[in-house]
């Protein structure tokens, strides 16, 4: 999909879930069972309540630009595809995800911007969720 680096993910028991469902192009959140917290980043336990019976759900795979950056400078490999966005994407389910903003130019991306998951694909094949502005 974009042009950057689509690093491997270290996968946890807490994170397989997620990265099982990223290389079939499907973003899911973990939510807790007792209260309902949407939980971000995956854990054994809910942040709110400590209660440990979480079940993961299919995210809508939209979302808000809530705060960015364009980097300029990078090592390598990300030297040869600056200027790239990093960014805190608002996903609708509620939490705040850092990723990056694909697909346009990075002097167009704006606060507020509404936004859409997109996939790129690592070599083994699991998919670094990135986004993309929503038309
Ligand atoms: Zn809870």
């Amino acid at each position: 999909m974009s042009e950057l680096p689509a690093p491997e993910p270290v996968t946890t028991l807490e994170t397989e879930p997620f990265w099982r469902a990223t290389a079939e192009g499907r973003l899911v959140l973990p939510r807790c069972d007792s209260c309902g917290t949407v939980i971000w980043y995956p854990r054994r336990f809910c942040p709110e309540c400590h209660r440990s019976s979480i079940s993961w759900f299919e995210a809508s795979g939209q979302g808000t630009v809530y705060s960015f950056t364009v980097v300029r400078q990078a090592p390598e490999p990300w030297r040869k595809v600056v200027p790239y966005v990093i960014a805190q994407v608002e996903l609708d389910e509620g939490p705040r995800v850092l990723t990056n903003i694909v697909g346009c130019d990075p002097g167009d991306v704006t606060i507020g911007q509404p936004v859409e998951v997109v996939f790129d694909r690592s070599a083994s094949g699991h998919g670094i969720p990135r986004f993309r502005p929503r038309p």
